[in-house]
C-alpha cells in the first residue's frame, strides 16, 4: 500500500508547493516527510497549532550569490552560489556543499530539508543546512578549482562560523576543495577557526575517519538491518552505484565484513567484476587520476564495462545506491526484487524514487532511507567539530568505534519509532518521525522565532 497524506496536511502541502514553484526535488523530499507524519499529528495536535510543519518547510535564511572566476585561458566565468540555512533549532546549521552543473535552489532546498531530520537522528547537536554551486569541477585544472573556491568563499565567509553555520563536502566537493575553501576563510578572517568547515585534512584540523564515515556508516546501518532477518554481509553479493567518496568507502567496509562488491559506476556507465571489484584500482582512478570508471575495465581484463543501461540489472543480495538523487527507478526496483535482492540502503540522498521505494517495501525488501543510512558522514563531522573545539584529535579506531555506536543508535531509533507507530520494519516512517519529533519539540520550546 502506498502511503497517503493525512487530511490536515493537505492544505499545508498545497501551500508549500505553491510557495516553491518549479522545485521538483524539494517537493519530493517534502512529500516523503509529510506522508509519514499523519500518526504523529493525531497524537500531537500542539504541533499543528504551532504551525511547526509550515515553519519547518520554510528555510530560516536562503543566500544566493554571484561567483566570478578566471579560467586558465584568462576568460571570466560566472557561476551561481547557494547556502540555505534551513533550521537551527538543534544547533548551528550543518550540511555539505555540492559543486555540480545540476545545482539550483530546488536541489539545495531538498538537501537542506533532508539534512534537518538526518542531523536530528544522529542525536548530536546540529541544525540543518546545505549549499553549493552550479560549477562543474570535471575537467578543470587544480588552479581553476582553487580560484573558484576562493571566489565562492569570498562571499560565503560572512554567513558562516563555528557557532553559526558549518559547511562540509558533498558531490564535487572533497578534501581538495575543502582545503581551498578553508585557506581562503582563514586568510579573509585572520582566524584559525578550524570548526568552521568539516572534512578537513588530518594535519590541519580534520578528523580521522571523516573521509570514510558516510560509506562506513551506511554499511554499519545496513548490517543492523540485515541482522533483524538473521543475515549479515558475509558471503553476500553487493552492487554499489557511484565511485565517489560514499561509494568507495561503503565498498571498503563491505569487503571488510566479508561481502563481495561486484559492480560500481559513475555517470558514464558501470563496471561488473564478479570476482570482486579491486578497490585499489578504483581509488587510484578516482582519488588520484580523477579518471572515468570505464578505465577500470582496461586494467582488469575479467571485468566488463557497460556504457548504457542500469547498474541495478546486475543481480545482487544487497544494493547500495551511493551516487545521486532519483537514480533507482521503479523499473530498477522491480528488477532488484526479481533478482532476489534482500536489502537496499541509501548512501546517496534520495536516490530511490518514491514509487521504487513502495515497490521494494511492498516486496518485503529491507529498505533504509538516506536520512538514516547516510548520516554517518555528518555525525563524524560533528565529532570533528568537537575535536576542533577542544583542540584535540582522536585516533581512527576511537572515531570509527563512535561512528558504529552512533549508527546502531540511529537504527534503534528508526526501529523503535516504527514499532511505536504500528509500522514495524518501515524505516522510512521510523526515520522521518523520529527525526521530526526531536526538532519539533525544540522548536516548540524556543517559541515563535
Ligand atoms: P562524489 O562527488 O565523491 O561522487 C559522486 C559519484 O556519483 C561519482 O561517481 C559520480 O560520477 C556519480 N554521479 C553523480 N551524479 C551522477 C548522475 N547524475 N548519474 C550517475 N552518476 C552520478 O560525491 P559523494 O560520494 O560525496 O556523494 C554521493 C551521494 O552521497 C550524494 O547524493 C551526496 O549528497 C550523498 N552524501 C554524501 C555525503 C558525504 O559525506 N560526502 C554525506 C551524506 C550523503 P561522475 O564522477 O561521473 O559524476
Amino acid at each position: 500500500m502506498s502511503p497517503t497524506l493525512h487530511p490536515r496536511l493537505e492544505p499545508v502541502r498545497e501551500t508549500i508547493l505553491k510557495r516553491n514553484p518549479g522545485e521538483a526535488e524539494f517537493h519530493q523530499a517534502v512529500d516523503e516527510v509529510l506522508m509519514s507524519l499523519g500518526p504523529v499529528l493525531e497524537r500531537r495536535p500542539d504541533y499543528v497549532e504551532a504551525s511547526i510543519i509550515e515553519r519547518l518547510a520554510e528555510p530560516e535564511r536562503q543566500i544566493i550569490f554571484r561567483v566570478p572566476w578566471v579560467d586558465d585561458q584568462g576568460r571570466v566565468n560566472v557561476n551561481r552560489g547557494f547556502r540555505v540555512e534551513y533550521n537551527s533549532a538543534l544547533g548551528p546549521y550543518k550540511g555539505g556543499l555540492r559543486f555540480h552543473p545540476s545545482v539550483y535552489l530546488g536541489i539545495v532546498k531538498f538537501l537542506g530539508f533532508e539534512q534537518i531530520f538526518k542531523n536530528s537522528l544522529t542525536g548530536l547537536p546540529i541544525g540543518g543546512g546545505k549549499g553549493g554551486a552550479d560549477f562543474d569541477p570535471k575537467g578543470k585544472s587544480d588552479a581553476e578549482v582553487m580560484r573558484f573556491c576562493q571566489s565562492f568563499m569570498t562571499e560565503l565567509y560572512r554567513h558562516i562560523g563555528e557557532y553559526t553555520d558549518v559547511p562540509a563536502g558533498d558531490i564535487g566537493v572533497g578534501g581538495r576543495e575543502i582545503g581551498y575553501l578553508f585557506g581562503q576563510y582563514k586568510r579573509i578572517t585572520n582566524r584559525y577557526e578550524a570548526g568552521v568547515l568539516t572534512g578537513k585534512g588530518l594535519s590541519w584540523g580534520g578528523a580521522a575517519a571523516r573521509t570514510e564515515a558516510t560509506g562506513y556508516g551506511t554499511v554499519f546501518l545496513t548490517q543492523e538491518m540485515l541482522a533483524t532477518k538473521g543475515r549479515s554481509f558475509d558471503g553476500t553479493k553487493v552492487v554499489i552505484s557511484g565511485s565517489g567518496n560514499v561509494a568507495i568507502y561503503a565498498a571498503q567496509k563491505v569487503a571488510q565484513l566479508g561481502g563481495t562488491v561486484i559492480a560500481m559506476s559513475d555517470s558514464g556507465g558501470y563496471v561488473v567484476d564478479e570476482k570482486g571489484i579491486d578497490l585499489e584500482i578504483v581509488r587510484d582512478l578516482k582519488e588520484n587520476k580523477r579518471a572515468r570508471i570505464s578505465e577500470y575495465a582496461d586494467l582488469r581484463k575479467q571485468s566488463t564495462f557497460v556504457a548504457d543501461g542500469s547498474i541495478w540489472e546486475v543481480a545482487c543480495d544487497v544494493a547500495l545506491p551511493c551516487a545521486t538523487q532519483n537514480e533507482l527507478s521503479a523499473d530498477a526496483a522491480k528488477t532488484l526484487v526479481k533478482n532476489g535482492c534482500i536489502a537496499v540502503a541509501e548512501g546517496a540522498n534520495m536516490p530511490t524514487t518514491p514509487d521504487a521505494t513502495d515497490i521494494l517495501q511492498e516486496a518485503g525488501v529491507l529498505f533504509a532511507p538516506g536520512k538514516a543510512s547516510n548520516c554517518g558522514g555528518v555525525a563524524v563531522s560533528a565529532l570533528e567539530m568537537q575535536q576542533n573545539a577542544s583542540r584535540d584529535s582522536w585516533s581512527f579506531e576511537h572515531t570509527e568505534q563512535r561512528l558504529e555506536t552512533i549508527m546502531k543508535g540511529v537504527f534503534e531509533r528508526c526501529q523503535s519509532t516504527a514499532d511505536e507507530f504500528d509500522v514495524p520494519g518501515d524505516y522510512v516512517k521510523g526515520a522521518n518521525i523520529a527525526g521530526f519529533v526531536k526538532v519539533a519539540d525544540a522548536m516548540l520550546a524556543l517559541g515563535v522565532v
